[in-house]
């Protein structure tokens, strides 16, 4: 029998942790990844992040609440709930003295694929790895040494794949074929949760995102809708002539000149139609050579979050 699949691939409920020396990672942290979401969990260093994954990766023990991945609780059915998921580490950790395609066929043998069901080869293909299949590990550069973590997160076909500051130290010419193959991947049905501190990055590439700080979830929500909380924007005029001041019509809207060809006007849009500005830089004779406009970024909102839950 085919089990349903979940609406969630992963929950936790008050999912808690406090190290032996007493630090307090998880303060609570009760979380819904939907099924099929490329989700992003951010927060700044030490906020818990990586305590959270090890937990739901089965390296690291909670100290109370409850966690499901692909509705399989991870204490009642440890099995199931491990063999839905794939963790992409943030260390490279690969023994040097195998090749590409013994490293995945033992991580195979390790989650009992029977070899009959196993992929090595199609991997391999698929993070352009396959002309290394037979070379020693040590030998792949930095790029292809993440690709493999990833192939090697996928050997037992998880519909969950965790990745873990996949990105950090790799150019940017290797970021996009792994952000390629990774939204692939997504497309497939495969749910993504990726922890990242490029927000530009997360910004790009989830659909959802939660931002943890000291332990605690603090925001969680579509990656449209919380970069839509900061209700600024910024309204910059281009003029074709020199202005010495801001014109008195536009006083009332927080104006300031940049340089004297330069009007900016910080506004929110909840209150301040932009056609009013613009109304009110005729009024004052202005001609408009150009203009732009900036919305607030995930940058933006996530310092002003992490700033507001304050001292640890
Ligand atoms: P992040 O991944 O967001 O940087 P971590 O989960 O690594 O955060 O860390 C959360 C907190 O737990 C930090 O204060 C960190 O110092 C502490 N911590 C992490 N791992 C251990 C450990 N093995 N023993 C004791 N404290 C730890």
């Amino acid at each position: 029998m085919i089990d349903d699949p979940p609406a969630n691939a992963i929950e936790t409920d008050n999912l808690r942790k406090t190290y032996a020396g007493g630090v307090v990672a998880l303060k609570g942290v009760s979380l819904a990844v939907p099924r099929g979401s490329f989700f992003g969990l951010l927060g700044p260093n030490g906020a818990g992040k990586s305590t959270l994954i090890n937990i739901l990766a089965g390296l690291a023990v909670k100290s109370g609440g409850t966690a499901r991945i692909w509705g399989h609780d991870i204490d009642r059915q440890e099995r199931r709930a491990r063999a839905a998921i794939g963790v992409v580490p943030q260390e490279i950790n690969i023994d040097p003295f195998f090749s590409p395609f013994e490293l995945l066929e033992l991580q195979a043998g390790f989650y009992g694929v029977p070899r009959r069901r196993r992929r090595t080869g199609a991997i391999l293909e698929a993070m352009g790895l396959a002309d290394k299949a037979g070379a020693y590990t040590r030998t792949l550069s930095g790029g292809m040494k993440r690709r493999l973590l990833v192939a090697k997160a996928l050997v037992h076909d998880p519909p969950v794949l965790i990745l873990d500051e996949p990105t950090a130290g790799v150019d940017i010419d290797l970021r996009q074929q792994l952000w390629d193959y990774v939204r692939h991947l997504n497309d497939q049905g495969i749910t993504i949760v990726l922890t990242t501190h490029y927000l530009e990055e997360a910004e790009a590439l989830c659909d959802r995102i939660a931002i943890i700080d000291h332990g605690d979830i603090i925001a969680e929500d579509t990656t449209h809708g919380l970069v839509g909380r900061l209700d600024n924007k910024t309204l910059t005029l281009v003029l074709d002539r020199d202005l010495d001041a801001v014109p008195g019509t536009l006083t009332p809207y927080n104006a300031e000149l940049r340089d004297p060809r330069h009007l900016v006007v910080r506004y929110r849009p909840s209150e301040t139609a932009i056609g009013t500005i613009l109304e009110a830089a005729n009024g004052a004779g202005l001609t408009i050579a150009d203009l732009t406009t900036e919305e607030a970024d995930l940058e933006d909102i996530f310092l002003q979050l992490t700033r507001a839950s304050g001292a640890p």
